[in-house]
C-alpha cells in the first residue's frame, strides 16, 4: 500500500468511528508519526495534504524540519532531555511530551528568551506503567499542575497519553477514559485553565481513543509502514 492509500484509509476510518460515536469529525486531528522514516516519505505525505508530523527525537527533527515546507508542523512526542530543550524549542511547534516540572520550567525559560510561547501537552502515565515516562496522577500531581499552569511561556493545550499496553480492549478504553476524566477534573478544579485537547490513540488503538474523546490521534506504522 502507498502512503496515499494509507492516508485515505486512515481518514475514512477516523470518519467512520467519529460518525459511530457522535463525534464531530473536524474535532479530530491526525498526527502522522514519522519517527525513523526518511524525508522522502514525509514529503509524500505532505503532498497528500498531511501537515502535522510527530517525531520522538530532537536530532531527527533538526534534520527533517528544514526540508519540508514551512506550513508543515512538527510535534515532539518523545521524552525530552534537558540538554535538548533549546533545539526542541527551535524546531517544534508543539511539545506533547512534557513529563516533569523541571523540563516544563526549562522550556518556559528558553521560550521567554526566544520571545515565544510553546504549545505543550502534559504526558500522563495514565496506566501507571513502570516502563513509561509521564506524570503519575496522585495528590502531588495537582500541586505540580498549579505551578505548571502559571508558566507564561508555555500554553498547556491538554493531556497526552499512551493507552494501556494490554490485550483487553475494555482496559485500553478505560485508560483513555481516565485521561478524559483527568482533563475534566483539571478544568473544573481550575476554571482559569482552558486546555481542552486529548492526544491519544495510535495505530493499534485509535478506535478506542476516538470513542473516548481523542482530539488528536498519533499514527505511525499504519501510514508509513512498520519500523524495524
Ligand atoms: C511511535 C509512537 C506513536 C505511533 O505509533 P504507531 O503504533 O506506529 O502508530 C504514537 N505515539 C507515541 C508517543 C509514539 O512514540
Amino acid at each position: 500500500m502507498s502512503i496515499k492509500e494509507n492516508l485515505e484509509y486512515i481518514h475514512n476510518s477516523i470518519e467512520e468511528i467519529a460518525l459511530k460515536n457522535n463525534r464531530d469529525i473536524s474535532s479530530i486531528k491526525l498526527l502522522a508519526v514519522s519517527k525513523t522514516k526518511p524525508i522522502e516519505l514525509l514529503q509524500e505525505a505532505y503532498n497528500e495534504g498531511q501537515r502535522l508530523f510527530g517525531e520522538n527525537r530532537v536530532s531527527e527533527a533538526e534534520i527533517k524540519v528544514p526540508l519540508l515546507p514551512k506550513d508543515a508542523e512538527f510535534h515532539l512526542i518523545g521524552h525530552l532531555q534537558s540538554n535538548k530543550v533549546k533545539k526542541a524549542c527551535k524546531y517544534f511547534k508543539c511539545i506533547q511530551s512534557v513529563d516533569s516540572l523541571k523540563i516544563a520550567k526549562k522550556i518556559d525559560k528558553t521560550c521567554y528568551e526566544f520571545n515565544k510561547v510553546m504549545d505543550v501537552y502534559l504526558d500522563i502515565n495514565i496506566a501507571n506503567d513502570k516502563n513509561k515516562t509521564g506524570f503519575i496522577v496522585n495528590d502531588s500531581f495537582f500541586t505540580i499542575f498549579e505551578e505548571l499552569k502559571e508558566l507564561k511561556n508555555i500554553n498547556i493545550l491538554g493531556l497526552m497519553c499512551i493507552g494501556a499496553h494490554v490485550e483487553d480492549r475494555d482496559e485500553i478504553s478505560n485508560s483513555f477514559k481516565d485521561l478524559r476524566m483527568l482533563l475534566n477534573t483539571l478544568k473544573s478544579k481550575y476554571p482559569d485553565f482552558n486546555g481542552d485537547k486529548l492526544s491519544m490513540g495510535m495505530s493499534s488503538d485509535y478506535f478506542e481513543a476516538i470513542k473516548e474523546g481523542s482530539t488528536m490521534v498519533r499514527i505511525g506504522s499504519s501510514i508509513f509502514g512498520s519500523r524495524l
